[in-house]
């Protein structure tokens, strides 16, 4: 597909600085394109299906038939997607690199589910994430509600064994249930449970709501990592993940609600973006094998706040996995 593409000639009526989702010659690099118009690809990667030499796909996960509260997540990969474009015409700050010249990151569109087979998208998911993983290619998920998470890390446990969990959330996740309920509230209780990931490497940041088990995990509350601050915890999770193969997932809830209202369950006393930036930054050196942001709901964002955190954390996971590839 992009050998046709690029050998097709460019034309007045089809000129190639506009639309780059689909006309870009080079899937490499950044391309300055109107921030309000066009197809609106992740960071206008060039939309794709093909996975033959990509390195990471991002894909959407627009499901929220998870959620507990307040409905809306499955808008959130939409919402990121358009926020993005603001985000693509130049490398993300402080790296000294562009992320997108050492990695082919692709747009794998969204996964297809049924709304009406509810009981399928699990497995569905799931299936999908095992073929992008058959590609070695590294997936980056844009939920959908949090649960989106648990077929992921089960596909990624075939491949790596239990994974070390760095998990960025108001909530732990890790609440107990009946096996075979789908909550956005349980999943990490279940994959620590299935052996998917290994609380002995893992580390949750942000928590604020209550559970008084943390079933192995090391849990850097909000208290605490206010009070003992970012470089600290970067310490913590260092220590304790090392170069065990690592998959951030990070819930857009870690922020105050001041700076992503556009959630289906906020809480308050949470942290800034520059706090969750500088976290995501010093994360550097870890080896990433996958990486979610997940619960922007965009029906209640204002002026885009919550949709662009969850895009600037994407871009800043991305320079993260791009940062051991020099
Ligand atoms: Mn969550
Ligand atoms: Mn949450």
């Amino acid at each position: 597909m992009s050998n046709q593409m690029q050998e097709r000639p460019p034309s007045a009526a089809t000129p190639t600085t506009v639309d780059t989702a689909l006309t870009r010659s080079s899937p490499y690099g950044t391309l300055a394109e109107p921030t309000y118009s066009g197809v609106t690809s992740f960071l206008r990667r060039p939309y794709r299906k093909d996975l033959r030499d990509a390195d990471v796909a991002v894909f959407g996960a627009p499901f929220d038939l998870a959620t507990t509260n307040r409905p809306g997540a499955r808008l959130g990969p939409r919402a990121i997607r358009s926020a993005s474009a603001s985000l693509a015409w130049c490398p993300p700050y402080r790296w000294g690199f562009d992320p997108l010249e050492r990695l082919q990151v692709v747009d794998f569109g969204d996964l297809y589910f049924d709304p009406g087979r509810p009981a399928e998208i699990p497995e569905r998911l799931y299936q999908q994430v095992r073929d992008i993983l058959a590609h070695a290619v590294t997936p980056l998920a844009l939920g959908g509600d949090h649960f989106v998470s648990f077929p992921i890390l089960r596909a990624l446990s075939e491949q790596h064994g239990a994974i070390a969990l760095i998990h960025f959330d108001a909530h732990s996740d890790t609440w107990r249930d009946d096996d075979g309920r789908v909550d956005h509230g349980t999943m990490f209780f279940h994959a620590a449970r299935l052996g998917y990931v290994d609380p002995a490497v893992s580390v949750q940041l942000g928590m604020r709501t209550f559970n008084e088990e943390t079933h192995g995990f090391l849990v850097w509350d909000a208290d605490r990592l206010h009070r003992d601050g970012i470089d600290a915890a970067l310490q913590a999770i260092h220590a304790r993940v090392g170069q065990r193969a690592c998959y951030v997932s990070f819930d857009i809830d870690f922020l105050d609600p001041a700076f992503a209202p556009g959630t289906g369950t906020p809480v308050c006393g949470g942290f800034s973006t520059h706090e969750a930036l500088r976290l995501i930054r010093g994360l550097a050196g870890l080896n990433l094998i996958g990486m979610d942001v997940v619960e922007v709901a965009p029906a209640y964002d204002h002026a885009e706040i919550t949709a662009l955190a969850a895009a600037s954390v994407a871009h800043e996971l991305l320079a993260v996995l791009a940062s051991r590839r020099a």
